[in-house]
């Protein structure tokens, strides 16, 4: 048996054919998840994995960052499941607090080699000039870990041990690109992106209804300029070298 059918029949593997790699929870709801809800009505499994914990993110004076975790995990799981995410991994780095280590990188290969997904989106690492840092490594880490790391054996010989066998992801999508070479239709997910972004009250929540609703459409009325639909998710797609 070759390493890649080993691997299909092991306990260890819990395929899913989607994986969201997402640096703060609410980043997935702008960035995919009108996408996301099609690929769950398409029966996709999808994983979501949620790099930090988010517990930077607030305007109020008066909220602890131990309080802000955990509304914004409750939050991201309401989410995930709204779109029918199957699955929310929580990595728990601190906001604001994401390096490119080797530690991160093999963190994520072991996700990667784990659910074994034929797609990954994320953040696109290569937005210039006024970028959340977060967002930037959380994109460039992905990558590398996609290819080469996931996908050679010799990489981590101590996965092996674990039956964590090489994966070759077979294409990548990022959101927030300056290069879009891709668009999804989102006219019939819409409702389901904007529903899922309304979980995020922490983050959302001070924005009146119609208006966060108005500015959402037009978000993505202009991703979709050029396309014969009317509300698309644009991304940077490439397929990995096989
Ligand atoms: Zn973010």
């Amino acid at each position: 048996m070759d390493l890649e059918s080993k691997a299909r029949s092991l306990m260890n593997s819990k395929p899913a054919q989607v994986m969201v790699i997402t640096p703060h929870p609410d980043d997935a709801e702008y960035g995919v998840a009108g996408t996301v809800a099609r690929w769950v009505s398409d029966g996709k499994q999808v994983v979501y994995v949620v790099c930090t914990n988010g517990d930077k993110g607030s305007g109020d004076p008066n909220m602890k960052p131990e309080d802000l975790v955990r509304i914004r995990e409750e939050e991201q799981m309401a989410a995930a499941r709204s779109l029918g995410v199957r699955e929310v991994v929580f990595l728990h780095h601190p906001d604001q607090g994401l390096e490119d280590t080797p530690e991160f990188r093999k963190e994520l290969v072991r996700l990667i080699r784990i659910y074994r997904p034929e797609t990954v989106a994320t953040a696109d690492p290569y937005r210039r000039y006024i970028w959340h840092r977060d967002h930037r490594i959380t994109g460039q880490v992905v990558l590398d870990a996609i290819f080469p790391y996931a996908r050679d054996h010799l990489s981590y010989p101590d996965f092996l041990k674990e039956d964590l066998y090489p994966h070759k992801v077979r294409e990548i999508v990022l959101w927030a690109s300056e290069d879009v070479n891709y668009r999804v239709d989102i006219t019939d997910t819409f409702n389901l992106k904007l529903a899922a972004l309304r979980c995020h009250k922490s983050q959302v929540g001070h924005i009146p209804p119609p208006e966060l609703e108005e500015w959402l459409r037009q978000r993505h009325r202009t991703m979709a300029e050029g396309e014969a639909f009317q509300l698309a998710e644009a991304f940077h797609r490439a397929e990995t070298p096989q």
